[in-house]
């Protein structure tokens, strides 16, 4: 996958290239990355059953998490590292918490998190930290296909629920 950096420019990705790195299970899945607008990157979040990635293209760390909402209102965040997929909190009420007795991986994955969705509810992410959506809708999981839900993360029929409801 190759991730073009431009600047004001949403969401450029180049699809059907798998990047170096990455499983041969995540290719599957995903077929292109898109750099969400800050402006986007919560709801996106919250849809209910996001996969989205981190990247500190300064250092080039990257953390994918996946952020599922259940029955309780609780949004369970999960980083999904090169090992497993492991609970690192909750979102509930908009606000992150990170459960006791992590590890130190985990923590820091989780403290990643804290410091990235606090500064997209700020609207004051530093612009070389992308949020990116993996090519995936965050309500209903299927492949983004049309310009606009590439450049939102969800697509058309669940965005316009979103806006009913
Ligand atoms: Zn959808």
């Amino acid at each position: 996958m190759v991730i073009l950096r431009e600047k004001n420019r949403p969401c450029i990705y180049t699809a059907g290239i798998s990047s170096p790195g990455t499983d041969s299970n995540f290719k599957t899945m995903a077929t292109a990355y898109g750099r969400l607008q800050l402006q986007h990157a919560e709801r996106f979040i919250l849809g209910g059953n996001a996969w989205v990635q981190f990247w500190n293209t300064t250092t080039d760390n990257q953390y994918r998490y996946k952020v599922l909402e259940k029955s309780d209102d609780r949004f369970y965040v999960y980083w999904l590292s090169t090992k497993g997929k492991y609970y690192i909190g909750h979102i509930r009420n908009r606000d992150y918490h990170i459960p006791a007795n992590k590890n130190e991986n985990q923590l820091q994955s989780a403290k990643v998190f804290a410091y990235v969705w606090k500064h997209i509810r700020q609207l004051d992410l530093e612009d070389f930290i992308h949020v990116q959506h993996l090519g995936r809708c965050s309500v209903c999981g299927l492949t983004l296909k049309d310009s606009k839900s590439i450049e939102i993360g969800i697509g058309p029929k669940c965005l316009k629920r979103l806006q009913v409801s």
